[in-house]
């Protein structure tokens, strides 16, 4: 394949000439504020997608300033599993408002929501996706922020099958004064957050609510009931993380830098186990390989017991 080579880091993003920008028809998907467009990037000869919303110019709409929080959110940390943002575009259509457009990576597959709908995803396969987040997670925490936005429709994936995690748009510095920054009811919450003081545990909390909603297929506000939560055919060592990522009490939650360990280390032991037997594991079909997982189900869950004392 001949993937242009360009490297963009944060510091690149940009404000990148409108006329540069080849916006075609075709239609990604659609959120609370706009819609994103799939777009060529004329002199990259890249393909990209962009967010196209309106902003009144003055008059106290937050929106400017949400689209300038999640630029600078992008401007401060970029990784392999963050959703990379080039650059975005400005243009005046009236006196009174402006037409701005985010221009960001390109995810072939679209969000982890629109997956789930579309295919069935098989379980090793969820288990990576789950990796690539919180590594993408801890990469944020790491940074001092706070996504405040785990859920399925914000994780995306793109053609190489690697999830990153994107809309930072109400992502949040850690010292930042939380009681000014409360957002609408919002069921993937924790408690903490309605008491308007809360850490970057919140972010393992939404994403513990995420995994749960993407290896049940259940509606993840549904499924909850106190702290037990419904996961049929789930290993117990990943239904027991899950269970202590949504704990009320957020000093029970795993660390960011805790999650990407036990699912590294699952995705480890569980790639060992199976490819001693599978080599062709990868091109086998979902059925194929959830029933080749149910088989070495006991032998993988007992090799991450065993080398996972450390993480609890
Ligand atoms: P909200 O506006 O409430 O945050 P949202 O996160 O679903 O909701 P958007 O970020 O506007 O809203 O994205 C809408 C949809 O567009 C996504 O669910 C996804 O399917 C698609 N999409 C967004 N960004 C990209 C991208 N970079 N590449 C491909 N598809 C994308």
């Amino acid at each position: 394949s001949n993937h242009p080579m360009i490297v963009v880091s944060e510091q690149d993003i940009l404000e990148i000439d409108l006329n540069d920008l080849e916006l075609s028809d075709v239609e990604l998907g659609r959120g609370a504020f706009g819609t994103v467009y799939e777009a060529t990037w004329v002199s990259k000869k890249l393909r990209v997608a962009c967010k196209v919303f309106r902003v009144r110019k003055q008059g106290g709409s937050g929106l400017l300033q949400s689209f300038k929080r999640e630029l600078n959110a992008y401007r401060e940390v970029s990784g392999a599993y963050i959703l990379k943002i080039y650059g975005y575009a400005v243009e005046t259509i009236s006196r009174l408002e402006d037409k701005c457009y985010l221009v960001m990576e390109y995810m072939a597959k679209g969000s982890l929501a629109c997956m789930m709908e579309k295919e069935k995803i098989s379980y090793f396969r969820k288990v990576k996706y789950a990796l690539h987040v919180a590594r993408g997670m801890h990469k944020l925490h790491q940074h001092n922020l706070i996504h405040r936005d785990i859920r399925p429709a914000n994780i995306l994936v793109d053609e190489h099958q690697v999830a990153k995690i994107g809309d930072m748009g109400i992502t949040r510095e850690v010292s930042a004064n939380h009681q000014h920054t409360m957002v609408g009811y919002n069921p993937y919450m924790p408690p903490e957050f309605y008491l308007g003081r809360y850490s970057q545990k919140l972010d393992v909390y939404t994403f513990g609510l995420t995994l749960n909603e993407f290896f049940t297929e259940a509606n993840a506000q549904l499924d909850i009931t106190g702290s037990t939560v419904k996961l049929q055919n789930l290993s117990p060592i990943l239904n027991d993380f899950i269970l202590r990522c949504i704990n009320y009490d957020p000093n029970q939650r795993p660390t960011s830098f805790i999650c990407q360990k036990t699912l590294a280390l699952y995705v480890k032991c569980f790639t060992e186990t199976i490819n001693k037997k599978h080599r062709d594991y990868d091109k086998s079909s979902t059925e194929k390989r959830n029933s080749i997982f149910k088989h070495y189900h006991e032998r993988i869950t007992a090799r991450i017991r065993e080398e996972l004392n450390y993480a609890w």
